[in-house]
């Protein structure tokens, strides 16, 4: 068996639902399909969830609209039929209800339980119209069956429990396609959980994993993994082949085209990965595999946008490399803080983390006793990998280095956004 993925992009109207019938009905095994939300409906969402927990009342006007859109897709592939529509509505009717009585909990819990219904909706409707059409499909409700811890919106997998489920869900007894969810599972006690945004490509690893299926393929608007995001670089080139090594370096880096946590659970079982157009389906896209020759002639450009670098010194002149490091990346696991880059010194550690102000402020009001911190916003970390003399003339030329990291095969720079909106430079 296989697992095909599409994300928000191939399925926002009823002409990306009808490509995705036509490229899943040319296969002839089993298959199990996840899905996204439709377009920015995972956007959406956040911002009805936003304002309910604020009180405003316009977060039922926001729903209207998010749901206006998947009736007006239903209408476009269901002209006659009703039944999509029902189940829409019903479950429409049950996020409302949930929305208009229940006592508001924590940020993170509530965003997963109002969240989570932009994968239910569009899998409703997938699955829905590939039966239309005459296939064998199925839908499953991921959140019966993909158990994980509660740690909302960064879900971890209870993986011995869920691979039992998950065998049980889709052992193919019943039907040749399974048209399930991306982004979400849940708690034991029944509460539903996501994985992280973007977590969907995450999702069709893990169940390629529990399921050994033979090869995952990812649908994207690009024609593989290219050299760079081609919205940055329009000149980016396909690389036909990559190690899942790469793979990994290469998302963790930051580019934004594959979930990194996808790489780990495919790695491990040695279960192929095609990054493939759904524009182009018949192109071949890109392999990522186990140990093929690596491109070390194209050089690959990632950048990871809204970065805040912030230096550490301890007060009493301690040497960071001892006791303070572990005192530091304690401090950053506690406030769910993410490290992309570290560089440290004597008596001083430099350190580049995602732009979440309240996370880092809290982070450092913990640490101020202890430590002088200072840290600049409106940076970005651009990264290459196999780099060339012309590659980095590239990235820095009429940039402002403020931290540069190399080794053999990567180089990284820190650098200040060239056009940030105020110009802003915060100090502490
Ligand atoms: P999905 O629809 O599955 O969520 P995404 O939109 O998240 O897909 O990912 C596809 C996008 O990733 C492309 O449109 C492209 O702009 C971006 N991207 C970033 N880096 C790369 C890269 N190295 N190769 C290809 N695409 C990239
Ligand atoms: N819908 C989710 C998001 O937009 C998950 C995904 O698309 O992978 O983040
Ligand atoms: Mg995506």
């Amino acid at each position: 068996m296989k697992v095909f993925k599409f994300g928000g992009a191939s399925v926002k109207d009823a002409a990306g639902i009808k490509n995705l019938t036509n490229i899943v009905s040319k296969e002839k095994g089993n298959l199990v399909i996840v899905v996204s939300a439709f377009g920015k409906t995972t956007n959406a969402l956040e911002k009805v969830l936003k304002a309910w927990l604020e009180g405003d009342k316009n977060y039922s006007d926001n729903l209207d609209n998010i749901y206006s859109y998947h009736a007006s897709v239903i209408d476009d592939l269901f002209p006659s039929g009703k039944r999509a529509k029902e189940d829409l509505d019903d479950s429409y009717a049950i996020l409302r209800e949930y929305l208009r009585t229940t006592k508001k909990s924590g940020y993170d819990f509530e965003y997963d339980q109002v969240v989570s219904y932009g994968e239910i909706w569009s899998t409703i409707i997938v699955a829905e119209y590939l039966v239309k059409s005459g296939l064998d499909a199925k839908w499953v409700d991921i959140k019966k069956w993909l158990l994980t811890d509660d740690r909302h919106r960064d879900a971890n997998i209870l993986w011995d429990e869920s691979t039992k489920r998950i065998r049980k869900a889709f052992d193919f007894s019943n039907s040749t396609q399974y048209v399930t969810q991306g982004f979400i599972g849940a708690t034991k006690t029944g509460h539903s959980t996501t994985l992280g945004r973007e977590g969907s490509d995450y999702t069709a690893a893990i169940l390629a994993n529990m399921l050994d299926a033979e090869c995952v393929v990812v649908w994207k608007d690009v024609p593989g993994l290219l050299n760079a995001d081609p919205r940055w670089m329009p000149d980016a080139r396909k690389l036909d082949e990559m190690s899942y090594r790469e793979a990994v370096e290469m998302t963790f880096s930051g580019a934004k085209v594959i979930h990194p946590k996808t790489i780990k659970p495919l790695h491990n079982k040695d279960i192929p990965l095609y990054v493939k157009s759904f524009i182009s389906p018949e192109g071949e896209g890109t392999i990522v595999k186990s140990d093929p020759a690596i491109n070390k002639v194209l050089p690959v450009f990632i950048r990871k946008e809204e970065q805040i670098l912030i230096s550490f010194l301890p007060n009493d002149f301690s040497f960071v490399m001892g006791d303070c490091l572990g005192r530091i990346f304690h401090s950053f696991i506690k406030h769910g803080i993410k490290v992309n880059l570290v560089e440290a010194s004597a008596i001083s550690i430099d350190v580049c983390v995602d732009d979440e102000r309240s996370k880092v402020e809290a982070l450092l009001s913990e640490l101020e006793p202890e430590y002088s911190a200072f840290y600049n916003d409106g940076v970005e970390i651009f990264t290459i990998r196999h780099y060339t003399p012309e590659a980095i003339t590239r990235i820095t030329s009429g940039r402002e280095i403020m931290l540069e990291q190399r080794t053999r095969s990567t180089v990284r720079f820190v650098v200040r956004k060239a056009q940030w909106p105020n110009g802003s430079t915060a100090q502490r």
